[in-house]
């Protein structure tokens, strides 16, 4: 074993060290930036590490990062915060395209390979393909390009069940000889591309977080296949890394939106059910600032419940500002976090922590449910579906399953929002209608600065 070999694969090793560190990080606001920087600078070492020991001349490679880095600079700075997850669409999309176009030219440079090598180049092929195509879908329907709704036809299941088996009987074939069977290469690529859109357009509505870190995982298995392909150990260690980070958190949001992975993977991705516009009807209660603050002056207890509205409005400062006015008055003060708040896993948190909301304040959702009965004033900032009771109750819900966070078994429930226009799933939430219930309409910023200008005019 020669020196550099070892040096290589201990670089790679810290690298991988560094990732690892850098993901657990990840897991709290508080250490979350930190934990970024850390995988950073494992990738820059494995990158390094990678172009200086292969001998690439890596003069294209350059021109790549720096036309890429420079439109990520870009989209980083222009794409707005509600945005992000089309933003993570395009990612996990060009992950996959990369491991496919990998195996494409690997193969195309060397084509006898062994049957191992073919099995992952396909490997490779496929799952980039189908990530490329069915981000590019979920990146259409996110930024509502294409009718974000699920879109189903019969024979939808049978027609998916067909290509998968096409795929997995086309990898065997050019397996068996890969060197003169380059158009069986091209004919999965082409399946792989057909089966990421026929995939991911029967999901719709409230399906879509589930989709988006399924299509992350599904980007990390792609890269780590390609790292088999062309023998790169610290690949195989990143894909392996995204991969399993994916399919956590797919795991996590199946949880939050009550389906199981097999229900997501096989079921049509709980299309059945379909969002519907009519709903529950009724008399609201509209409420003024100045009823609104009589209200929260009183209470000894106050959850806030953020949801997309809150990131739309841009009221997580002014909004901590009300909750830190709340506890000089004497009030506990709450904020009660669902896991599929907003447009993307762990939005809010986000949110909050950019306001620097202190981090015991926050409460996630089955810790607050079970003593919602006794909190005397939840707070819905810009939430809809999250705190729809539908999801409980109403079997013929789009969202019926869903856990979400019990706000109509407050004693109050203040609802901040514009109109009563529905949320992402589309349908109406008879919150709005709860004899317990008061409606506050407004821009959440505008209605949280007024409630703040109650506040220090009533000191
Ligand atoms: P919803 O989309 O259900 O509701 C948001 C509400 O905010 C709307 O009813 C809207 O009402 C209100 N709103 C919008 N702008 C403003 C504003 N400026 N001021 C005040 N209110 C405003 O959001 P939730 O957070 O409750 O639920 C998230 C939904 O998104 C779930 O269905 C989830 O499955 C889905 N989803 C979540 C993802 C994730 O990863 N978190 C990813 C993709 C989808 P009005 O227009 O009347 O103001």
């Amino acid at each position: 074993m020669s020196s550099s070999f070892l040096a290589i694969n201990f670089a790679y090793v810290i690298s991988a060290a560094l990732f690892i560190f850098g993901l657990k990080m990840l897991s709290s606001p508080a250490t979350a930036r930190r934990g970024n920087l850390i995988s950073s600078v494992g990738m820059l070492l494995a990158i390094v590490v990678t172009l200086f020991s292969q001998g690439i001349d890596f003069r294209w490679i350059l021109l790549g990062m720096v036309i890429g880095s420079g439109i990520g600079l870009i989209a980083a700075y222009k794409v707005e915060m509600t945005s992000m997850p089309e933003m993570v669409a395009l990612f996990n999309g060009f992950g996959g395209i990369s491991s496919l176009l990998l195996a494409w030219s690997e193969y195309h440079q060397n084509p006898e390979l062994s049957v191992f090598i073919c099995i992952v180049a396909s490997l490779s092929a496929f799952i980039g393909g189908v990530t490329f195509s069915g981000s590019m879908i979920a990146f259409g329907k996110l930024s509502e390009k294409i009718p974000s709704k699920a879109i189903v036809f019969s024979g939808q299941h049978l027609i998916n069940a067909a290509i998968l088996l096409t795929a997995v009987l086309s990898t065997v074939f050019f397996a068996s000889n890969a060197e003169s069977l380059y158009w069986v290469f091209i004919l999965i690529v082409a399946i792989a591309l057909v089966f990421g859109v026929t995939s991911v357009i029967p999901i719709g509505g409230a399906d879509m977080p589930v989709v988006i870190s399924l299509l992350n995982s599904y980007s990390g298995l792609a890269a780590c296949a390609a790292g088999f392909v062309i023998s790169n150990n610290i690949l195989i260690v990143a894909g392996a890394l995204v991969g399993a980070s994916g399919i956590i958190l797919t795991k996590i949001m199946c949880k939050a939106m009550n389906r199981s992975l097999a229900n997501v993977l096989f079921s049509g991705f709980g299309s059945t059910v379909q969002a519907n516009s009519d709903g529950p009807q009724g008399e609201t209660r509209p409420a003024s600032a100045e009823d609104v603050y009589y209200i929260l002056e009183a209470a000894d207890s106050v959850a806030f419940v953020p949801g997309y509205g809150l990131a739309v409005a841009q009221a997580q400062h002014v909004t901590r500002e009300l909750g830190d006015l709340l506890e000089e008055n004497g009030t506990e003060v709450m904020y009660a976090i669902h896991p599929v708040a907003g447009r993307m896993p762990g939005h809010m948190n986000v949110l909050l922590a950019e306001a620097n909301v202190p981090y015991d304040q926050l409460i996630e959702m089955d810790d607050i449910n079970p003593r919602m009965d006794s909190v005397d004033v939840c707070v819905v900032i810009g939430a809809n579906d999250v705190v729809n009771p539908a999801a409980l109750d109403d079997e013929g819900s789009s969202i019926y399953g869903m856990p979400i966070i019990e706000t109509h078994r407050a004693k109050t429930v203040i609802v901040l929002k514009r109109s009563m226009n529905p949320g992402f799933a589309g349908i109406q939430n008879a919150l709005f209608f709860a004899e317990n219930a008061r409606m506050y309409f407004g821009d959440a910023k505008a209605s949280i600065q007024a409630l703040v200008a109650e506040f220090k005019s009533g000191d």
